[in-house]
């Protein structure tokens, strides 16, 4: 892997990570708001729902309390009619015992004393009829008289206490209205109240997941951002030519002994015992062709014997496998091993160029057992 990419990625990564952490500090992810969204608004509409039933009955219980003050007041003009009533009763009452007391004095002058005694202590009508021996002195219509004003009087007193009872039943019809008014209403600002609630934690919970969006489209924004710097900084490598340091990370193909040198090349501009226009001697090695920057490798596991400048190879490194293999690498634009360096098999050692005898960007790959050289193909 390429440094620079491996770099962004782990960025990326940790980015990512930090995002990750950053959403679980705050409990809540947005699937999670979006849920409970769902749910609060849920509770907003059955609360809503029965503050509508609790509403209705208070509208009801409001409408009964109006009944009855209308039935009240009728009663009242009632009652006052009755009192009106009962008080000329008893005027007429006490008018005709007056006129009797005079008449009959009248009358009786002179004669029964007593009766005429116990007729002016008489302070009512009731009074002096509950004196039953009396009574028989008394006419048939003076009896008659008083007896029908004393049952007229009794008559509205009692239609009056009725329509007290009926009043004092009413009141109490209509304080019990007034209680359950309060408690409904008490019922009804209490579910104001809970919908408020309901409503704010709407708000807060809206606010969140408004803010866990935005996190997450910055969070994504700085991912798409960083992949294309990634990709930037790849293809300035390959195509630029400028070294950069390999740093760790080995790259291997196929399964032979040697890994491919140059697995990024473009074709295989020449063959080892090729013999050219130019070189009257055959090939020494395998030419990959591939743009300036692409990475070489080291072909198995070794020590740099070699690395440096050659007027003929242009940057060249050199490794030392044992038991009498060498590989030889030639042409670089720039080398990042050094002399005396242990190198891994797949291990970069540097970027393709055009250095020394070359017509072109390309690794020239050679192979070397005790000091000849040998198709680099037998070990790949
Ligand atoms: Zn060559």
């Amino acid at each position: 892997m390429k440094g620079q990419m491996k770099k962004a990625a782990a960025f990326v990564m940790a980015f990512a990570l930090c995002i990750g952490l950053g959403m679980d500090a705050g409990a809540v992810t947005i699937d999670e708001a979006e849920k409970k969204a769902d749910q609060l608004e849920e509770e907003k509409q059955a609360a809503e729902e029965e503050k509508a039933n609790l509403t209705a009955q208070l509208n009801q219980i409001i409408s009964d309390m109006n009944e009855t003050e209308k039935k009240l007041s009728e009663k009242e003009a009632e009652i006052e009619a009755a009192e009106n009533e009962l008080v000329q009763a008893k005027i007429d009452e006490d008018n005709q015992y007056q006129s009797m007391k005079k008449r009959i004095k009248f009358m009786y002058e002179g004669g029964n004393a007593q009766f005429l005694e116990i007729l002016m202590e008489s302070k009512s009508i009731g009074d002096l009829l509950n004196k039953a021996e009396y009574v028989s002195l008394l006419s048939a219509y003076d009896r008659d008289m008083l007896t029908e004003f004393q049952n007229t009087v009794k008559e509205v007193e009692e239609k009056e206490a009725a329509l007290q009872e009926e009043y004092a039943d009413l009141n109490e019809l209509q304080d019990q209205l007034a209680a359950q008014q309060t408690e409904v209403q008490q019922l009804v600002n209490s579910k104001e109240a809970q919908i408020a609630e309901i409503q704010d934690e709407i708000q807060a919970n809206s606010e969140t997941l408004e803010k866990l969006k935005e996190e997450a489209e910055k969070a994504k924004r700085l991912r798409e951002e960083q992949a294309k710097a990634a990709q930037a900084a790849q293809a300035a490598q390959s195509g630029s030519g400028v070294s950069a340091p390999a740093s760790g990370g080995t790259v291997v193909s196929g399964s032979g002994y040697f890994t491919h040198p140059c697995p990024g090349m473009t074709y295989q501009s020449s063959y080892f015992g090729e013999v050219r226009s130019f070189d009257p001697t055959p090939h020494k090695g395998n030419d990959y062709a591939a743009p300036t920057g692409t990475p070489t490798y080291a072909a198995a596991a070794g020590t740099v014997i070699q690395a440096g400048w050659s007027n003929s190879a242009g940057n060249w490194v050199v490794i030392n496998h044992g038991n009498g293999l060498v590989t030889k690498y030639m042409h670089h634009s720039s080398i990042c091993v050094s002399s005396g360096q242990y190198v891994e098999k797949g291990q970069q050692i540097g970027y393709v160029g055009s250095t020394g005898q070359s017509t072109g960007p390309h690794l020239h790959f050679q192979v070397e057992l005790n000091g000849v050289a040998v198709s680099p193909d037998s070990y790949m």
